[in-house]
């Protein structure tokens, strides 16, 4: 017997895992994901994105399997100014993901699990919906909460380049960089047989900000070589977006927890709460979700945010004393998060 319809609004991964979650739960719910995109996954929202997957803390739920890896991360490279800590991570913690074969993999995971899925089919308004719950999965800037006219919270802008053949390629390391700006550069090695680098630098100013230019000045000063053969960007939610619910609709994923404020990563978090809003609304307790999320992610928002905000003042005064924060607030995270999943070193090479 069917009990309840869910309309879900984004067929990524908190849409697709919110359906797998309500499915685990109760098998009788009716559960509809609607994706403004023809094909699931292999589309321009599932590339969207530096494509690194961390599974720290012992959270192994979201393993990908072996296709939808392109590469296991052993080091993680922070590099703050002239200083480089290299953090060596055990087997399966950290993971450069094919994210489209990822989030296709969902669908079709999702469709064996009875799930109705609806490609092509954008949602221009709330009034298309019939469902007893709504789950919002449209991503940041969500199109519901711009429907209901909810502003998003803290958000970063965000460009990046995927070079082809590129001298930075290193199948193993991933590598931030903070250089005195508000933000940071990264480069994670994608496609190995490509030798492909996702280059990207994202950062809170808005103003008089130009993302492509400081790109390319990046690629100069650090001599990166290789063809772009992707160019992708736009925001990524610093942290919560508040509301988590309104009337009978769930926010999930980018339109509800948005990334972790500190690096910017979102996968992790979007099925995190995706499995939180699946199991309150299957097992009839969807009012307990804004509470639920408060529960997981409250800890990093409060460091998180108040860490950017040093930083976003600091910024104000100098590029010196950005960096001095940064480095400070780095090791004091390395020792906080000390979790046997990884051991960091301070190198000078
Ligand atoms: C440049 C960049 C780099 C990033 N790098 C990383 C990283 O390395 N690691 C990491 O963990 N995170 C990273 N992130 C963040 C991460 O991509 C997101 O946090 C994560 O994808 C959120 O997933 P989601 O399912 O909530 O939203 P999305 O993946 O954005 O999915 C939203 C889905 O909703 C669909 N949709 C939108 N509106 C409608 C509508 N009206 N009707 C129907 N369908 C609709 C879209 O087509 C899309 O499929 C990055 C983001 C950016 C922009």
């Amino acid at each position: 017997m069917i009990i309840i319809k869910i309309d879900i609004v984004g067929g990524s991964i908190a849409g697709l895992n919110t359906a797998l979650s309500i499915k685990k739960y109760n098998k009788n719910i009716k559960v509809v994901v609607h994706e403004k995109h023809k094909i699931i996954g292999f589309n321009h929202e599932g590339r969207r994105c530096g494509e690194v997957h961390s599974m720290k803390w012992g959270w192994s739920k979201g393993k990908p399997n072996e296709k939808s890896i392109y590469n296991e991360i052993k080091k993680v490279e922070t590099n703050i100014g002239n200083k480089k800590y290299v953090s060596y991570l055990k087997l399966g913690v950290s993971s450069m993901l094919n994210r489209q074969e990822f989030i296709s993999q969902m669908g079709k995971e999702a469709e064996k699990n009875g799930i109705e899925i609806y490609t092509n089919d954008k949602v221009k308004s709330l009034n298309d919906l019939d469902g007893d719950y709504i789950v919002d999965a449209s991503g940041c800037p969500s199109s519901i909460k711009r429907e209901l006219k909810i502003k998003h919270g803290l958000a970063n802008l965000t460009y990046q380049q995927t070079i082809e053949d590129c001298n930075w390629f290193k199948s193993d390391t991933i590598r931030t960089f903070f250089t005195g700006i508000s933000g940071y550069f990264w480069a994670f090695p994608r496609n190995p047989e490509k030798k492909e680098v996702n280059l990207g630098v994202g950062t809170a100013l808005k103003e008089n900000i130009n993302l492509k230019q400081m790109l390319e000045q990046f690629k100069k000063d650090n001599n990166i070589t290789g063809k772009v053969n992707y160019v992708l960007g736009g925001m990524v939610p610093t942290g919560l977006q508040r509301p988590f619910s309104y009337k009978n609709i769930l926010f999930v994923g980018d339109a509800g927890v948005g990334a972790f404020p500190l690096t910017g990563e979102g996968i992790h978090r979007a099925l995190i709460s995706s499995d939180i809003a699946g199991e309150c609304i299957a097992n009839g307790y969807p009012k307990k979700y804004p509470h639920r999320i408060m529960q997981e992610f409250i800890k990093w928002e409060l460091i998180g945010k108040t860490f950017l905000g040093i930083n976003y003042i600091l910024t104000k005064i100098g590029p010196k004393i950005l960096l001095s924060s940064i480095d400070y607030f780095t090791r004091f995270n390395f020792f906080v998060v000390k979790s046997g999943d990884y051991e960091t070193k301070e190198h000078n090479d």
